[in-house]
């Protein structure tokens, strides 16, 4: 894109859904999350660290950025994709971070993908990945919905969505708020965009678009010009995705309206340290938390393993899961990781 369709396109491009632009319109109220200047959180206790906090932290990540990944020992499963392509009910295969392939109901859905060997603005500085995917991109089985929480690149991979829309012309991307023009000047046309609470079905399927604590942005110029979120997918059983979030009130909210779920998908890492990240990254504890504010039946964690983003080793999230499962005395197989390419029941 040029840079005056660029201006023009931040210039013109409203800020509010078609629904919230028509609430605003007939005198309605604007949702809270809209604010002025891009979309905000709104439960009462956030509060984002300072830029003077922050600054630091940052600069010292900075070498992460342009070094090679460092060792860390993820459990792994060879995975061909053979067995997924003959469709069974349900099954859930992690196959690295927020990537994960869900088969539900004669569907096949992917969330976040990201098979890139980096995430950032460039390919030759971005954060780097420590473990290979568990399922190479060309054994997916055919995909028929794809979940996007939010523009982050360890969530939104341009690499791989390109790859993913050529092999699956037919598959649908689930996006929230403002994403979609992203897509679009890709090409990539079957793109459904939804605020917080809004949603559509997709053959047989309901998916909603459904609230989580982060913030957004892939340059200096777009911070929280997108929407970030989670996503409810019912059928007969119910799932529910989590992308990026801090602990907040919005979880039992989501349980009350859409619960309970078959199951969760929840963040576990990227946690430390905690005075800066808590309130956009939710640590292993609080996502047990969640997930019994969810009303889950069952909780795979992700968001771990295979990324350097945060200051905790990379093998700590599911040890601190097990530790905070057991102290609510939940049973032992109710909040687990999985291992990269593995597949299970659900
Ligand atoms: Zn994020
Ligand atoms: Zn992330």
């Amino acid at each position: 894109m040029d840079r005056r369709s660029l201006l023009r396109k931040l210039v013109m491009t409203p800020l509010l859904s078609p629904a919230a632009l028509m609430l605003a319109q007939e005198g309605g109220v604007r949702p809270a999350h809209h604010g002025e200047n891009g979309f905000i959180n709104t439960d009462p206790g956030f509060a984002e660290a300072g830029f003077d906090e922050m600054a630091p932290w940052i600069a010292g990540k900075l070498t992460d950025v342009f070094s090679k990944a460092p060792k860390a020992d993820i459990p792994r499963e060879v995975n061909d994709g053979s067995a997924l392509r003959e469709q069974r009910p349900y099954t859930v295969t992690w196959i690295g971070h927020s990537t994960v392939l869900v088969q539900m109901e004669g569907r096949t859905i992917l969330t976040d993908p990201v098979w890139s060997t980096k995430v950032g603005p460039f390919k030759w500085a971005g954060s780097p990945r420590v473990s290979e995917p568990g399922l190479a991109i060309e054994n997916l089985p055919p995909v028929d919905i794809v979940l996007i929480s939010h523009n982050h690149y360890d969530h939104l991979d341009e690499a791989s969505i390109e790859e993913l829309a050529d092999r699956n012309p037919n598959a649908a991307f689930f996006v929230p708020l403002r994403v979609r023009d992203w897509f679009e000047d890709k090409g990539i046309r079957n793109v459904e965009e939804y605020d917080w609470w809004e949603g559509g079905s997709h053959k047989g399927l309901k998916i909603v678009c459904t609230p989580a604590q982060h913030f957004s942005g892939r340059w200096i110029n777009d911070r929280n010009q997108s929407l970030w979120c989670s996503w409810v997918v019912t059928g007969k059983k119910r799932l529910y995705f989590g992308g990026d979030s801090g602990y907040c009130s919005h979880f039992a909210n989501i349980g009350k309206r859409f619960g309970p779920f078959d199951l969760t998908l929840i963040p576990i890492g990227a946690y430390e340290p905690r005075k800066l990240m808590s309130p956009v990254h939710m640590n292993p504890a609080e996502a047990v938390q969640t997930h019994l504010d969810l009303r889950g039946r069952t909780m795979v964690g992700i968001h771990w393993g295979t990324f350097v983003l945060t200051d905790e080793p990379m093998e700590e999230p599911p040890k601190k899961l097990a530790e905070a499962a057991e102290a609510k005395g939940l049973n032992k197989g109710e909040c687990t990781v999985m291992k990269l390419g593995e597949t299970r029941e659900w």
